[in-house]
């Protein structure tokens, strides 16, 4: 195959706005519930392209809206794990408060899906030093929040050292695949709009902007990187706005009209490398 194209959903809902951003505004939280608006626009949307895609969902967004989370899974996408409350893993005190967050998250998604997920993303992409080692221990298959490759899938390492007065010490490859994203390919900082005492994202791109530099990624990845991935992360509150759906929907004609593309779950490509394709 000459490139694979995966879409990925991080489907955080309330959880983003009442977790990491702290919000008690009912205006704020009901950006988060317009996120169902924009799943069932996009599983739509999928379903007219028969394409499957993967979604990473929050353990406090399957608690909240199971149906939702559910018609997901029934539709055929993978289900991914995103924490419980959105936590950045990195602001969490302990490996065991860490812990504790993939426990619930686990328990969540298992609840409402049925079925324990074997992929990861983490909250904001931001790994603690023990992130690996515990997704090790609960069995996960892949990750996806790292940026070492853009195109390439590979080994996530465990025990890096920090050498500030000599070179960086990697430590070895572990038996987890990561499926590296960027900030470029996410919808979230180029459209969403966020204004907080000690910081605001613009965002608010038009389409057309967006649409050149994820074209321009693709063209990049099915010249030079035969055999590439190529991951766009999406989130459904941000993307399931009118003008962004037929954004994506263009984009998934002009991936569509290349020879020997295909679209698969993040979880079939991470297996796809494990077996050396
Ligand atoms: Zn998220």
């Amino acid at each position: 195959m000459r490139a694979t194209v995966c879409l990925t959903f991080d489907f955080d809902a309330i959880s983003l706005w009442i977790g990491p951003m702290g919000a008690t505004s009912p205006s704020m939280i009901s950006r988060g519930e317009f996120g169902t608006v924009g799943v069932e626009r996009i599983l739509r949307l999928l379903a007219r392209h028969d394409i499957p895609a993967t979604f990473f969902v929050t353990g406090h967004t399957a608690d909240t809206y199971p149906d939702s989370v559910r018609a997901i899974a029934a539709a055929g996408h993978e289900i991914g794990h995103h924490g419980y409350l959105h936590e950045n893993p990195v602001a969490l005190e302990s490996k065991d408060a860490e812990r504790a967050v993939l426990e619930r998250g686990l328990v969540a998604l298992e609840g409402v899906v049925g079925q324990r997920p074997t992929g990861y993303r983490s909250p904001a992409w931001d790994n603690s030093p023990h992130t690996i080692e515990l997704l090790l221990e609960y069995g996960f298959r892949y990750e996806s929040s790292l940026m070492g490759q853009d195109f390439t899938p590979y080994w996530c390492r465990v025990g890096d050292v920090i050498h500030r007065d000599g070179p960086y010490e990697f430590g070895p490859s572990v038996d987890l695949v990561e499926m590296p994203v960027s900030w470029i390919l996410d919808d979230f900082p180029h459209f969403e709009y966020v204004s907080r005492p000690n910081r605001v994202s613009p965002g608010l791109s038009a389409p057309s902007k967006v649409e050149e530099i994820w074209r321009g990624e693709f063209d990049y990845m099915y010249r030079d990187v035969p055999g590439g991935v190529y991951t766009l992360t999406m989130h459904p509150q941000v993307i399931g706005r009118g003008h962004r759906m037929l954004l994506l929907e263009r984009l998934i004609d002009y991936f569509k009209g290349h020879e020997g593309v295909q679209f698969t779950t993040l979880g079939a490509a991470a297996e796809a490398f494990r077996r050396g394709e």
